[in-house]
C-alpha cells in the first residue's frame, strides 16, 4: 500500500476526507473489514479523516438491526470515524444516514431536471432484459482489468438500459422510475492503484436510474450526491465497484461538482477465484467470528491476509 501513498497525497488537498459506507442490508463480513482496514490505514498515513455513511437508500432491504450491528462491530474492531461517529448514528437522525437525506437528493434531482436531463421510465427490468435477449441492445462486457485478481472473472454482464422511454414524455411522478440522460463519451480517470481507466457509461449501463418506481433513490445517485455534498476527496473501495466509477464521475459533473474525488480500488477477498464474498456468507461474518471467541486483531488480520 505504501507505494501508492505519495501519488495519492500529491493529488489530494490537505486533511482529505474519505468515507466508509456500508449498506445495512446484512452484517459486516471480512470483505468490509478489509475495506475498513484500507480506509483507516490510508487516512492515517495521509493525515486524512474518515466519514461514516450508512447507505440505506434501499428501504426495502435495509434494516435497523443491521445498522446497529454494523455500529457495534466498528466500535469493537476499533475503526472510529472522525465525521458522524457511531454514537451520533445511535442518537437518532444523522446526516451520515442516507434515509435522513431525502431533501438533499431532491435538491440534487432538481438540478438535473432543470437541465432537462431527467425523464420517467415505466420499463420493468424483465422487459429490458427481454429486449436485451433479442441481441439488439447488448452491451460489451465491462471486464475488470486482469490484474485485479488472477483468475477473477469479470462481473456478470451489466444491465444496459437502451433508452426506450427517453422521448416518451411520461410524467415525472411516483410509480415511475426516473432516469438521467447520459450521452456517449468516455470518462477517463486515474485510479490510485490501477492507473488510467476509460469508461463510457452510455455503453456500459445506458441512462442511469436515479430513483426506482418504489421511490427508492438508487445507489448510483445517492452515493454520487453524498460524495459531492459531503465533500469526499478520496473514495477507497473494492474493485467490484470499478465499473461504477465512470458513471459516478459523469453524474457528479452533470450535478455541477467541479472536480470528482480521487478513486482507489483495492483487491477483494474471494471465496473462490470467481466468487466474491457476500453478506450471506455467514462463516466470515464479524459477529459470528466474535461469538467464536476471535479478537478484533485476529479478525482484521484474517481479512488482510486474504485480501
Ligand atoms: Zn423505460
Amino acid at each position: 500500500m505504501d507505494r501508492y501513498l505519495a501519488s495519492l497525497i500529491a493529488r489530494l488537498p490537505a486533511e482529505p476526507v474519505t468515507r466508509f459506507a456500508p449498506a445495512p442490508t446484512g452484517w459486516l463480513h471480512l470483505g468490509h473489514v478489509l475495506n475498513a482496514y484500507y480506509i483507516w490505514e490510508i487516512a492515517r498515513a495521509i493525515d486524512g479523516r474518515v466519514l461514516l455513511r450508512i447507505e440505506d437508500h434501499d428501504r426495502t432491504r435495509a434494516r435497523p438491526e443491521f445498522e446497529a450491528g454494523i455500529l457495534d462491530d466498528l466500535d469493537w474492531l476499533g475503526f472510529h470515524p472522525d465525521i458522524y461517529t457511531t454514537d451520533q448514528f445511535r442518537a437518532g437522525r444523522c446526516d451520515g444516514r442516507q434515509s435522513d437525506r431525502d431533501a438533499v437528493y431532491r435538491e440534487a434531482l432538481e438540478i438535473l431536471r432543470a437541465r432537462g436531463l431527467v425523464y420517467a421510465c415505466d420499463c420493468s427490468r424483465a422487459s429490458v432484459a427481454s429486449s436485451l435477449a433479442s441481441g439488439l441492445n447488448r452491451t460489451q462486457n465491462n471486464a475488470l482489468p486482469g490484474q485485479v485478481r488472477p483468475g477473477h472473472s469479470a462481473e456478470p454482464e451489466e444491465f444496459h438500459y437502451p433508452g426506450h422511454c427517453r422521448d416518451r414524455q411520461l410524467p415525472l411522478v411516483d410509480g415511475y422510475g426516473w432516469r438521467v440522460r447520459l450521452d456517449s463519451g468516455d470518462e477517463i480517470f486515474d485510479d490510485g492503484r490501477l492507473g488510467e481507466q476509460r469508461q463510457d457509461p452510455s455503453q456500459q449501463c445506458g441512462d442511469v436510474l436515479l430513483r426506482d418506481r418504489h421511490g427508492n433513490w438508487t445507489y448510483q445517485f445517492a452515493v454520487t450526491v453524498d460524495d459531492w455534498r459531503q465533500e469526499i476527496d478520496l473514495v477507497i473501495r473494492g474493485a467490484d465497484l470499478l465499473a461504477s466509477t465512470g458513471r459516478q464521475i459523469r453524474l457528479a459533473r452533470l450535478l455541477g461538482r467541479p472536480r470528482p474525488p480521487v478513486f482507489f480500488h483495492h483487491t477483494l477477498i474471494m471465496k473462490s477465484p470467481s466468487q466474491k464474498l457476500s453478506k450471506s456468507d455467514r462463516d466470515t461474518g464479524v459477529r459470528d467470528l466474535r461469538a467464536r471467541g476471535w479478537g478484533a486483531a485476529d479478525v482484521i488480520e484474517a481479512a488482510v491476509k486474504n485480501g
